[in-house]
């Protein structure tokens, strides 16, 4: 029976894209051939290549606007690197929002190419809020932040102001709410967490912030010669850029974002309202930041959490385990995700609390 799955990421995709991957794993598009054994020169696929990439861009509304969207492996922690590489100038700076474990290690990498400005920072709180009141230096090269917070269960709700360039890791909330995308000059997102399997990367940059640094970069770090190659500077993820195109294509069918976005706050409002009426339960983000895609909460009385994981691994919710840095329990509720599982979740949190 398929599991109501709340993973982190690797994460839930739709059905459909399950079983449309699966089918070109055995033949693509009817050639005779898996998706696996083409070559990634060929034409079906680069014109899968380049769908995805137009698909993205008219996704978040960013067509004809000067934007190039590119499918790169390594991960968001490639971006990490790859950022900085591109966009700080040599002795220049840049300023960084740390609002959790993966912002940190954002921060991480960029130290070793400048001066970086922590902005403001909730480390010391354990990341259980959203930074509001810092300032961006007007000399920064960059400003960077990350949407949600993944591990921590907070989420953005506004962004700043700043005429400095603004970078986000968007990995866990891409394509989940309608923002202004053009406020951004570059978006980075892992695949894996709401677009796809592992394996690529969704990044989405204004090209005329590119080339300023005066450093060389190294090809496969510079995001001008991905663009110039069309994403194919070198052997692409091909079965996960395929993948995320799948979903990418179910979005637009599903209506969109916009329609998404309504989707995801149902499920957001339905889960957070039980963990706030249930008494046993108690949420670990501040309110006003909690994230719409991954809720993270604790059992009040610890002794309870036997009897709880059974009965949701009875119920067949697989992936509620919180990550070992905040404990718990995390229920991620990616695009795929439907309400029925977070109903499913409700009850079982109803009947613990009938039950002890
Ligand atoms: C998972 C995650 C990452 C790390 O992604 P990798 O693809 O494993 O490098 C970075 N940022 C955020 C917000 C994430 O959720």
């Amino acid at each position: 029976m398929k599991k109501h799955n709340f993973s982190a990421g690797p994460s839930i995709l739709p059905r459909e894209v399950f079983e449309k991957a699966a089918q070109a794993v055995l033949d693509f598009n009817g050639s005779g051939l898996s998706i696996l054994e083409i070559s990634h020169r060929s034409k079906d696929f680069v014109a899968v290549m380049e769908e995805a990439r137009t698909l993205a861009l008219e996704l978040l509304g960013l067509t004809g606007k000067g934007y190039q969207a590119l499918f790169l492996s390594g991960g968001a922690s490639m971006e990490f690197v790859r950022v900085p590489y591109n966009l700080m100038t040599h002795l220049g700076k840049a300023a960084y929002l740390d609002t959790g474990t993966w912002a940190a290690g954002a921060i991480k990498e960029a130290k070793n190419f400048g001066e970086t400005v922590i902005a403001a920072s909730s480390k010391a709180d354990n990341y259980t809020y959203i930074p509001k009141e810092y300032t961006i230096p007007a000399d920064a090269g960059y400003f960077h932040c990350t949407s949600n917070n993944t591990i921590f269960g907070t989420q953005m709700h506004e962004f700043p102001e700043t005429g400095v360039p603004v970078v986000c890791d968007m990995s866990s909330d891409i394509f989940s709410r309608a923002l202004d995308f053009s406020k951004f000059s570059l978006i980075y997102a892992g695949a894996q967490k709401n677009m796809g399997p592992a394996g690529t990367t969704l990044i989405v940059v204004k090209e005329d912030i590119l080339g300023k640094t005066g450093r060389v970069i190294p090809a496969i770090l510079d995001y001008r010669q991905h663009i110039e190659k069309e994403s194919m500077y070198n052997t692409p993820s091909v079965f996960a850029v395929y993948t995320s195109y799948l979903t990418l294509q179910w979005l637009k069918e599903n209506g969109g974002i916009a329609e998404i976005e309504k989707r995801n706050t149902a499920k957001a409002e339905l889960l957070y309202s039980e963990i706030d009426r249930n008494p046993l339960f108690t949420g670990t983000a501040r309110a006003e930041d909690r994230s719409k895609m991954n809720a993270t909460f604790l059992l009040e009385d610890e002794s309870h959490t036997e009897k709880f994981d059974k009965l949701w691994k009875a119920a067949g919710i697989s992936g509620l385990n919180g990550h070992r840095s905040v404990g718990g329990y995390r229920a991620s509720m990616y695009n795929a995700m439907p309400l029925e599982s977070v109903q499913v979740l409700v009850e079982v949190m109803k009947e613990l609390e009938q039950s002890v």
